[in-house]
């Protein structure tokens, strides 16, 4: 069966609009994706109809919120295969979820002369925490790094883990190379050094399923915003006996069991220990409603659709003269490149004149422009609402644009 892209595209209203007087082509869904109007609608349609605080709410409008909240949690972790519901914590997004498993999780089990293994192909969100804690309590912080076609040096990973390893932190796949990484085969090497791993699914969940009981990994998290959902809500997906060990983060409302001014405070069982303040209800509901959106398609679909047109994408590309593309072949969602010696901000801004929208930068990943020695790279996106015919109209743009500069 053939991926139904123009019925999807069409759930995507933003994608009918123009810039600069053509068709837009959207091709920056790593940093955000767009939002089908199921999303959009279900949101609209809590505060609406159904809006009210959740928890402790005994009337009838709080009390289905806060039902309609929980149901989104049980359907995440069905999304990720849990093993329970309450092995998820409901956070901002994957910086925030790794943050929680740092100052919780990390200021109780990392100490002085202990190290963290990170690699060198990580998200700022996936090494700063690290390093903050790493500097707060004494601890090291060692790196895996990369072979020149932006794969991890898994030869180098036995010798970075010891008896001392905490915490083995690492990208499911890089959001500037695109590379997948072995992370159920990195899981079992460092459980086997009794250290813990954090998985960084931030770019994976919208490309194919994700089992994290099959991955063994111990934390996993990832956005609401990549995943065609809305902003600002997120998962930090954490073992069930691992999670209810964790010291609270965030205190305040909803995490406490009782509040005593002479006897101190007791806590609420996780994950709503991890929940404090009024959670972002809306952001939830869209959300669920993303989550129903993909499954409806079904990933395994998507990966099929989304492999081929990454495919067809290398193939054009290479066309382009001068062109440069970071990364290994075998790769999911992005391509990273630079046009001969010319900065990304100005490729990207002619594209932009032609209707295409890159990201340039760094992609909050300055060490690995370092390891490219570039100030920064231009990242085209491909996901399931993007077609051979946007490929084409970047690939004639490219070298359009190689022609006026030079
Ligand atoms: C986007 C991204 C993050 C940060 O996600 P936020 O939604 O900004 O918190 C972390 N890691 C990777 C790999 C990402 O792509």
């Amino acid at each position: 069966m053939t991926f139904p892209v123009q019925k999807v595209r069409a759930d995507f209203p933003v994608l009918a609009r123009e810039v600069n007087g053509v068709p837009l082509a959207y091709l920056d869904s790593a940093a955000s994706a767009q939002k089908p109007t199921q999303v959009i609608e279900a949101e609209a349609e809590f505060y609406r109809h159904g809006y009210a605080a959740v928890h402790r709410g005994i009337h009838t409008l709080s009390a289905e919120a806060t039902q309609r909240m929980e149901n989104v949690r049980t359907l995440a972790a069905a999304f990720i295969n849990a093993r329970l519901p309450e092995e998820l914590v409901f956070v901002r997004g994957t910086t925030e979820g790794i943050n929680l498993v740092a100052n919780s999780w990390g200021t109780s089990q990392v100490g002085a002369g202990d190290n963290i293994v990170i690699t060198a192909m990580e998200h700022h969100a996936n090494i700063v925490p690290w390093q903050m804690l790493c500097e707060r309590v004494g601890a090291e912080l060692r790196v895996l790094p990369l072979n020149p076609d932006g794969t991890l040096q898994m030869e180098a990973l036995p010798g970075l883990l010891d008896q001392r390893t905490r915490l083995l932190a690492v990208t499911h796949v890089s959001n500037v190379l695109g590379t997948e990484n072995p992370v159920a085969e990195m899981t079992a090497l460092a459980h086997q050094h009794g250290a813990k791993v954090l998985v960084d699914g931030a770019q994976v969940v919208m490309h194919h399923p994700v089992d994290v009981q099959a991955l063994d990994c111990d934390f996993y998290v990832f956005s609401a915003h990549k995943l065609y959902g809305p902003t600002g809500i997120g998962i930090l997906y954490a073992k069930e006996d691992i999670l209810q060990a964790m010291p609270p983060w965030e205190g305040g409302g909803s995490m406490i069991a009782t509040v005593s001014l002479t006897e101190g405070t007791t806590w609420a069982k996780a994950p709503w220990r991890f929940e404090a303040g009024t959670p972002n209800t809306g952001g939830i509901i869209g959300f669920g409603a993303a989550l129903e959106y993909v499954s409806a398609l079904d990933l395994n679909a998507i990966a099929q659709y989304e492999t081929t047109l990454m495919e067809y994408a290398l193939d054009a590309l290479a066309a382009v003269p001068e062109l440069t593309v970071y990364g290994p072949r075998n790769r999911l969602g992005v391509i990273a490149f630079n046009l001969g010696q010319h900065h990304a901000y100005d490729v990207g801004s002619f594209l932009d004149n032609y209707g295409i929208a890159v990201r340039t930068g760094h992609h909050c990943a300055m060490p690995l422009m370092a390891f490219y020695q570039v100030p920064a790279m231009c990242r085209a996106s491909l996901v399931m609402y993007n077609t051979t015919e946007e490929v084409d109209r970047l690939v004639a743009g490219l070298k359009r644009i190689h022609q006026l500069l030079g």
